[in-house]
């Protein structure tokens, strides 16, 4: 392991010079992480929180897991969201936010789903994988607001859900996904509902 590291020493997926030996960026961009602190936002009636901010390095390693198959940075990221998490956030089954029926044929894993794993690992929360994605835009005619305000199909819970759901996500940006993914647990069920990922946009 240490002569593959020394022939090929691992890169920081934001500027690409050799990262520090754990983690995934250099110690540059590590320190440049913008941390947004221990309040959640209130994002459409949803409690919101995530450790970082959505730019920089931050957002590098949003877009390294979703668009570059970086699995291995889900874990990394659930590391972060679990050593600065509020303790009262990490509560309740962990409900990943699901993928685009267009997205999942063209990218094999769900990113939210990954990172829920890798939380649940560290922190010992169950997972509900409860909620599924249908249709398109010509079937959303007459759907809730919230899943339409999503233009990404409807969004469904399947089964049972569970009670308190936490909705795991990468990134948070206007909420709407994550708005349509609590009216539906909701309509099943849940009693509670927030919502951790691991950057929000500025102002969330
Ligand atoms: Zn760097």
């Amino acid at each position: 392991m240490v002569l593959l590291d020394l022939l090929a020493p691992p890169l920081c997926w934001s500027c690409r010079s050799p990262a520090a030996r754990a983690g995934p960026l250099c110690r540059v961009c590590r320190r440049s992480l913008r941390f947004v602190g221990p309040a959640p936002s209130l994002v459409g009636g949803l409690e919101v929180w995530a450790p970082v901010a959505y730019d920089g390095p931050g957002a590098d390693l949003v877009k390294a897991l979703k668009f570059h198959g970086a699995a291995r940075l889900a874990a990394d990221m659930a590391a972060i969201i679990v050593a600065n998490a509020p303790a009262a956030m990490l509560a309740g089954h962990l409900v990943p936010v699901p993928l685009h029926p267009a997205r999942r044929r063209a990218r094999p894993f769900n990113q939210s789903a990954l990172i829920a794993g890798a939380i649940s690992e560290r922190a010992g929360l169950p997972i509900a994988d409860c909620l599924g994605r249908t249709g398109s835009k010509q079937t959303q005619v007459g759907r809730a607001r919230e899943a339409r305000l999503t233009g990404a199909g409807t969004i469904q819970a399947a089964g049972r859900p569970p009670a308190t759901a936490l909705l795991v996500d990468d990134v948070v940006t206007t909420g709407a996904t994550l708005a349509a993914c609590a009216a539906a647990l909701r309509a099943a069920g849940t009693r509670e509902v927030g919502a951790i990922a691991f950057a929000r946009t500025a102002g969330r």
